[in-house]
């Protein structure tokens, strides 16, 4: 059986967890999916979108601390977890939150941790190291390596392998339970949220078109243009670190290796010149438009389209041009 961490932010799925499930699917035909920190109701939600990706239990971990991201917790619960159920692999998503919570099993189980596997082949004989495809440096070099432990602690690729529901599948069964934690695993917690990046609902991380904007916007008020353009297009704002280290825009928007990996439909970088960690985190992007004054700027090579002006000309002209064709 492997075991998958369904991550959530307060009830809302990450649904780079689905993308962890189907790749547990295609190593074993046992999947179970693990949720921490969800309210009863999310969970049932949860069970159900898990369970139609092919996951046929949802083991729910219930305890007075788990009311938000607590890593050290969520650790804690899956070692526990992992004890009773003896799964072959424990997966996530390889994202920050999923690295972390994967880390913090390992730790427990003194056990090594894939982070950010392409490629998974999970050994079938005891003592013969599994063997995985990790992204290294902001994916730009890919490392062939073994795993040397029964268990398979792994965590997938962001966007390397695509979510497939199961045609006739139904929720998976709930089976609460409950972990028990020590005082310290409860002391990295969340605060407090800000900066949240939706303002239509859409998120960078389910955005179909994402209008992106880097040091060439200039300051905070040039990104109301792309604001316009986002919403006229029904997607989201991204950014470069340069715009979140500048304070103009909230880390929340930020693309890239330190930031959310996206990959929509449509990726417009405006005023962006393609370092490669931000190119690491919208690479996937099914086309990328390219709007920037400097002909020779890196980005370039990742262009489908490129539009070589000034952003605070073409944005407007782009926005007014759409809203002439919506009439
Ligand atoms: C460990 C580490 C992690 C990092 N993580 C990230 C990350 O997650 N995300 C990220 O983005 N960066 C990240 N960075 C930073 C990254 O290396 C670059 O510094 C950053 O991406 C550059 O941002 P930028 O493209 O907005 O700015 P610049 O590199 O300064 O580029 C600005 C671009 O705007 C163009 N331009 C200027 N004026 C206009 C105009 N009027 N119209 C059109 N174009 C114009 C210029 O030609 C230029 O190409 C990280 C760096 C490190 C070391």
């Amino acid at each position: 059986m492997i075991l998958v961490l369904v991550d959530h932010d307060l009830g809302e799925l990450d649904p780079l967890s689905l993308r962890a499930i189907t790749a547990a699917r295609k190593l074993s035909a046992d999947v179970q999916g693990v949720v921490i920190g969800a309210t009863s109701e999310a969970s049932s939600k949860l069970a159900y979108v898990v369970g139609e990706h092919g996951a046929s239990v949802l083991h729910v971990a219930q305890h007075e601390g788990l009311t938000d991201y607590t890593p050290a917790a969520s650790g804690r619960a899956l070692a526990q977890l992992v004890e009773k159920l003896k799964p072959e692999a424990v997966l996530a998503a390889g994202s920050p939150r999923g690295n972390e919570q994967l880390a913090h099993l390992a730790t427990l189980l003194d056990l090594p941790m894939a982070a950010e596997c392409s490629v998974i082949s999970l050994s079938k004989s005891p003592g013969v190291p599994h063997s995985v495809t990790r992204a290294r440096w902001a994916a730009n070099l890919l490392e062939e390596a073994f795993v040397h432990s029964d268990l398979l602690i792994a965590t997938v690729l962001a966007f390397s392998v695509e979510a497939e529901p199961v045609p006739g599948s139904s929720a998976a069964t709930v089976e609460n339970f409950q972990p028990s934690l020590e005082p310290s695993d409860l002391i990295v917690r969340v605060m407090g949220r800000g900066g949240e990046s939706s303002k239509g609902g859409v998120t960078l991380a389910d955005a179909k078109v994402i209008v992106s904007g880097g040091r060439g916007v200039g300051g905070p008020e040039g990104f109301a243009q792309l604001e316009e353009l986002a919403g006229l297009l029904g997607g989201a704002v991204g950014c470069s670190r340069v715009v979140t280290s500048a304070g103009w825009r909230p880390h929340a928007e930020q693309v890239g290796q330190t930031g959310t990996k996206v990959a929509p439909d449509l990726y417009i970088a405006a005023g962006i010149s393609g370092a490669m960690q931000h190119i690491a985190g919208c690479k996937n992007s099914k086309t990328i438009v390219v709007i920037n004054t400097d002909p020779e700027a890196p980005i370039l090579a990742y262009a489908d389209y490129a539009i070589i002006g000034d952003l605070h000309k073409v944005i407007p002209a782009l926005t007014s041009a759409i809203k002439e064709m919506k009439g």
